[in-house]
């Protein structure tokens, strides 16, 4: 072990950040080990639907052109479906990201008319304008589709009754966002998610329940697709893309919602039979075998992370003790120079660009600068360890993802050497 430590000390950690942060993970062998009884589950739950759908090496071949027949394509999709316990699934290289694979889930579902309503509140950032909460050119709001929003209460808990008088004749589509993203009301458990989507069918059963389950996938061992949602959406370069899936997104649903969902993807009348798939196959497929361990690594990273910083008399979001539904953690630093030094250690700690050093810069649509770190793989691929922060009150970093647990407990030892190395903290 003390060779270990070595290493350590030659990758810049001082000994007695070393030493702080071994105390912290000792505490926590309990914690890891209910994770990994959820990882094994969900590992044997992606390699059951693997073996039952019979996939094969020729399905990772790929195709070229109108892409035909493609076996594999069509054996992943079955894959998914099966591990979500859906109908149908659409999953694709040409989803650019998760921004789209839920406008092609809301754009493929809704007609002029229509309206949306999200029962918690705000939501994700790039869907406003998607839908046109911000006015955007090409926004579902100019094809006359309206949107409404229940806030939570301030507990956290579905408005219940709000959200009853919310609904009318043209609410044809639920938005619900499982990951509390960059907001700071809690993440939804899949069990919250399951009573809400019951009320809401309860008053209106032919809505279209729809779940963003960015960040989410493979948290627990149950999916918002088993408690009755129609449609659950995320992106490959998130959870289930394993860090191996270099693009795309997935919709898994029921067939009607999933076949709308691909008629806006390609073409009226094309849907799911074109969409080459390049060769791209093998690395969605393989990214979604080591998905669960890769989900677990993030997740003992996170709650590595909020126990270093709650200890050291920070405020954590979830706190160190507290259940987990996604793999986001934000801790609240209250200070512009501790976000820029922590995003500056987990930069030093990447296998990709550990050299540059972090600056805030002013991101585009954000309303104050932004500090990013980064360095990936898959360019922007936040299952990879990544952290980002808006240089604004309350200065709050949100750091998520880690492909391994360990360069995850690097990169937060590495963070906290920072701070340490410019004298932020007193300890
Ligand atoms: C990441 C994310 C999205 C989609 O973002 P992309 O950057 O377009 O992939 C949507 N909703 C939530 C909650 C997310 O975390």
């Amino acid at each position: 072990m003390s060779n270990l430590r070595n290493y350590y000390i030659e990758l810049g950690v001082s000994p007695k950040v070393y030493d702080f942060c071994s105390e912290i993970e000792e505490g926590l062998a309990d914690r890891f080990k209910e994770i990994d009884k959820i990882t094994e589950l969900n590992q044997v739950k992606v390699l059951k639907a693997m073996q039952e759908c019979r996939f094969a090496e020729e399905h990772m071949n790929g195709t070229t052109g109108y892409g035909y027949n493609d076996a594999g394509r069509e054996t992943l999709e079955d894959i998914y479906a099966k591990v979500f316990k859906t109908e149908s699934a659409l999953v694709r290289q040409q989803i650019t990201c998760g921004t789209h694979a839920l406008a092609i889930a809301l754009g493929g579902n809704l007609r002029p008319g229509d309206e949306i309503l999200s029962p918690c509140g705000k939501v994700y950032d790039t869907l406003e304008g998607v839908i046109g909460v911000r006015e955007s050119k090409g926004s579902l709001v100019e094809y006359g589709i309206t949107f409404k929003q229940v806030d939570l209460l301030p507990s956290g808990e579905f408005d219940y009754e709000n959200i009853k008088k919310a609904i009318n004749d043209n609410t044809k589509l639920i938005e619900i966002q499982r990951s509390k993203g960059y907001d700071v009301r809690p993440t939804l458990s899949v069990k919250k998610i399951g009573e809400v989507i019951s009320f809401i069918k309860g008053i209106k059963p032919d809505v279209i329940c729809m779940v963003d389950n960015c960040y989410g996938e493979f948290v627990e061992i149950i999916e918002p697709s088993e408690v009755g949602a129609d449609m659950v959406v995320g992106s490959l370069i998130k959870n289930p893309g394993g860090g191996l899936a270099p693009i795309g997104g997935y919709i898994c649903g029921t067939k009607d919602c999933i076949d709308n969902c691909a008629y806006r993807l390609t073409s009226p009348g094309l849907g799911k039979e074109v969409g080459a798939s390049l060769g791209v196959t093998r690395n969605i497929a393989q990214g979604l075998f080591l998905a669960p361990t890769v989900t677990s690594a993030a997740l003992k990273g996170a709650i590595f992370a909020a126990n270093v910083y709650e200890k050291l008399g920070f405020k954590t979001v979830p706190n160190a003790t507290e259940d987990r539904h996604d793999i986001i953690q934000a801790v609240e630093f209250g200070k512009p120079e501790l976000i820029q030094a922590f995003c500056e250690g987990i930069q030093a700690a990447a296998p990709v660009d550990s050299f540059v050093t972090p600056v805030p810069w002013d991101m585009p649509g954000y309303d104050s600068q932004v500090i990013m770190a980064a360095g990936a793989f898959v360019s922007g691929a936040s299952i990879e360890l990544s952290a980002d922060a808006p240089m604004k009150e309350p200065y709050a970093v949100y750091f998520q993802g880690g492909l391994t647990y360990h360069h995850a407990k690097f990169g937060i030892m590495m963070s906290l050497q920072k701070i340490v190395e410019k004298e932020l903290i007193t300890w």
